[in-house]
């Protein structure tokens, strides 16, 4: 039989941005309810090596930073449910989720927690090398490839920033995109092309990962989308960067977004256009995609909503002693 869960909080998502919600709003009492998707501890779970998160001297593992950030959260009064959510009323006073199963969360504020996955090419080898020579996130794992050769692929503003990140640790870049011209503003295009560490290589789609004999990534096969022509090119690292999407289905219609779907805050609050409703991490950053970013983005958003439900509260106490 389907169940109501009430909650002053109710947390979307279990990412890095959902957890620090629930470990704040959790210590501020609102015995917060996280409802965790289709990927308990969301992007992190799914790398291997992590080390720009701060607090660790050495190399920790994403998949275990993201059971301790649970099981803190957990220790101090978070719920957390095993559901996916499937349609979301926003029309209040109270926000109403719906999972999958027919369970309904319900609670007097929400926070969304949703995230945003990387695009992949889906060619043969590309999932297989994830973590041994593939990546979609240079910040992330760019230092891992310090003096060796590297490739970008894609041709927009994250391709472009990323080919000029990883100058900083590699002399020797290669931006493979499939069309002759790039689609990034202008200033990053000028950037690249002064760039004497960075070639591009135009007019080329990738087909397959190849793995060396070590099982790491050895080279791209490429075919030539003017001439057909094959080929391959060897690199250590190859980062896919052809766009993120953001997990904001759910909210279409209900919440304001951008034309890219990243839903839209209030600039440095996490407010949503839906009072009550508040946004965190990756759903609704498309610039910095970084675990201690969500995590920080997180945190206000449960102070957010412990002051949105304070003053609401504060004002029906008044409105009682005026009446
Ligand atoms: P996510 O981690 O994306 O979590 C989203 C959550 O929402 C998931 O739990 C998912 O199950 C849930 N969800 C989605 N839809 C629903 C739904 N309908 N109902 C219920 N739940 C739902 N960052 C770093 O700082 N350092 C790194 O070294 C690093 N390495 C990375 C390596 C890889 C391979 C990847 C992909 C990313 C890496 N990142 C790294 C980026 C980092 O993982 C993200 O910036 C961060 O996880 C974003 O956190 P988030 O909480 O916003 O969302
Ligand atoms: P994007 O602008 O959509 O560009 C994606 C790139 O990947 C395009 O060049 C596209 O090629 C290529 N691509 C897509 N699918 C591919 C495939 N299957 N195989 C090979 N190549 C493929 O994505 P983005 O660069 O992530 O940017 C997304 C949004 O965020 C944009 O609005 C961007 O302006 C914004 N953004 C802004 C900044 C900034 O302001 N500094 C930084 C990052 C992102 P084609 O060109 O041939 O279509």
């Amino acid at each position: 039989m389907a169940t109501n869960h009430k909650t002053r909080m109710l947390i979307i998502g279990s990412g890095p941005a959902g957890l620090s919600a629930a470990i704040y709003g959790a210590r501020a009492g609102m015995e917060p309810i996280v409802v965790q998707g289709l990927q308990p501890g969301g992007q992190l779970t799914i790398t291997t090596d992590v080390e720009n998160y701060p607090g660790f001297r050495e190399v920790i593992q994403g998949p275990w930073l993201m059971q301790e950030m649970q099981a803190q959260a957990e220790h101090v009064g978070t719920r957390m449910m095993w559901d996916t959510i499937t349609d979301v009323d926003l029309s209040g006073p109270t926000f109403v989720a719906t999972g999958d199963g027919g369970d309904t969360y319900e609670g007097d504020t929400l926070v969304i927690c949703t995230g945003a996955q990387a695009k992949w090419l889906g060619v043969p080898g590309e999932q297989e090398l994830s973590g041994k020579g593939v990546s979609a996130c240079a910040t992330c794992d760019g230092f891992f490839y310090r003096g060796k050769k590297v490739v970008v692929i894609g041709g927009g503003n994250t391709a472009v920033e990323e080919a000029l990140y990883l100058t900083n640790h590699s002399d020797n870049v290669t931006l493979i995109h499939r069309r002759d011209s790039l689609r990034c503003e202008k200033i990053l295009q000028d950037r690249l092309e002064a760039n004497p560490k960075v070639s591009v290589l135009w007019n080329k789609k990738v087909d397959q990962f190849l793995a060396g004999d070590n099982g790491e990534l050895r080279a791209l096969a490429l075919t030539d989308t003017v001439t057909g022509d094959a080929s391959e090119f060897e690199a250590d690292g190859a980062f896919v960067a052809i766009g993120h999407a953001p997990a904001t289905e759910l909210f279409k219609g209900k919440l304001a977004m951008d034309d890219t779907g990243y839903l839209l805050v209030t600039p440095g609050t996490p407010k949503t256009d839906v009072a009550g409703v508040f946004a965190a991490g990756d759903v609704c950053d498309h610039t910095y995609r970084q675990a201690i970013t969500a995590a920080g983005m997180g945190c206000q958003a449960a102070l957010d909503a412990e002051r949105y439900l304070a003053e609401k509260e504060f004002a029906g106490v008044t409105e009682t002693v005026q009446g």
